[in-house]
């Protein structure tokens, strides 16, 4: 087992432009859902027996909600399983607006060691279109009062591919990024999900959506700056110092099993997949609460290349032979995306170009098995 994640579905204020699960007036019931993960996180780390997590990871929704003891409730819960100081990284995701001194002393004593700071992006009127719960003043003194408070290992959620988003505005917000000095970075290009408020919006025409190809050069200079600046671009949407890299999410990419608790979350355990109802009342409930299902050779390929493609390593054709029968379809597809430069193949890794990390999805669909 590589990673327990637990998912916090409270949020301040709905973002226009998210489809996570979260609800924003859990007030009443809090009490209820906290004890609700507990119990999920007890039983289902019973089952764990000698496979034990090495990171933990507070995931959201908005888990800098939490007060300290809340957050202690379920840290304590894990280190009945295994010590915390055990694991090896035990993150948690806090908003500029939730970040004070006496919070940031209470995730320490918790144990938390590595925080995900979403800042989005550093234009008022952006924040105000995405109905952020924070200003940019508030971004910036969140990350100075962490590191001022000897919190070195951080990483920054910015966007890019922004409404009226220009490329000398988007250095900007790079380079305000690079001037912390934080070891890891993620960056992420706006997608308009349906249902959501953004969406209604475009369609009304009240905000106008960004063309492909503003994303596609802004995507190309945050790869540019970042790896000047001494990043690693180690899969599409993350960056590291050396010895930096995300420890939970890289699990993910390279097909190792997690736990996934709280409602919406997601598990994967080599073999089967879980996934828990998207419904904070049905999950306290117990009610239809979650689904599972094994992966068939076909979805597991097809999983593989999603996931694996997006890293720096890319996919590697040992484990392919290894798992599956390679069909000349794959053979054949490999071979137009080498000729065409967006993949490069080694004896035993086959990766996305520089120009290839611009279609990456598209070039994972063209290998999947239908
Ligand atoms: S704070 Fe995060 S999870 Fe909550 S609505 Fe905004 S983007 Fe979604």
């Amino acid at each position: 087992m590589s990673g327990i994640y637990i998912h916090i579905p409270f949020c301040a204020k709905k973002c226009s432009y998210c489809d996570f699960h979260f609800s924003t007036s859990f007030t009443g019931y809090r009490d209820k859902m906290i004890h609700s993960i507990q119990q999920e996180l007890e039983t289902r780390l019973a089952d764990l027996k000698e496979d034990s997590p090495s990171t933990l990871y507070f995931g959201g929704g908005t888990p800098s909600l939490l007060t300290e003891s809340e957050l202690q409730k379920l840290c304590a819960t894990v280190g009945r399983i295994k010590p915390l100081n055990e694991l090896d990284e035990i993150t948690l995701e806090a908003n500029p607006e939730d970040i004070t001194e006496l919070a940031i002393a209470g995730w320490k004593r918790c144990g938390v060691n590595r925080l995900s700071i979403g800042i989005q992006s550093f234009n008022p009127e952006d924040l105000s279109w995405m109905n952020r719960a924070h200003t940019v003043d508030q971004s910036r003194n969140a990350v100075k009062l962490v590191q001022a408070n000897g919190f070195e290992n951080l990483t920054i959620d910015l966007m890019y591919g922004l409404p009226n988003m220009t490329i000398s505005q988007w250095k900007d917000h790079i380079q305000e990024v690079l001037s912390w000095n934080v070891p890891h970075i993620s960056s992420y290009c706006l997608t308009i999900e349906k249902g959501t408020l953004l969406e209604k919006k475009v369609r009304s025409g009240e905000i106008i959506q960004p063309q492909d190809d503003d994303a596609i050069a802004q995507f190309e200079v945050l790869i540019e700056l970042l790896e000047e600046a001494g990043y690693e671009h180690y899969e599409i949407s993350n960056f590291a110092k050396k010895g930096q890299r995300s420890k939970h999410n890289s699990s993910y990419w390279t097909g190792n099993s997690y736990m996934g608790i709280g409602p919406s979350a997601h598990s994967f355990d080599g073999k089967k997949r879980r996934w828990n109802v998207s419904n904070n009342s049905l999950y306290m409930k117990r009610q239809d609460w979650f689904e599972d299902e094994v992966l068939t050779k076909q979805e597991h390929w097809n999983e593989y290349f999603l996931t694996r493609l997006r890293t720096a390593e890319g996919v590697s054709l040992t484990f392919l032979t290894k798992q599956f029968e390679l069909k000349d379809e794959f053979f054949a597809t490999k071979k137009k995306f080498i000729e065409a430069n967006w993949l490069q193949e080694t004896n035993e890794y086959l990766f996305l170009t520089p120009s290839g990390k611009l279609r990456a999805d598209y070039i994972a669909s063209e290998f999947f098995r239908v």
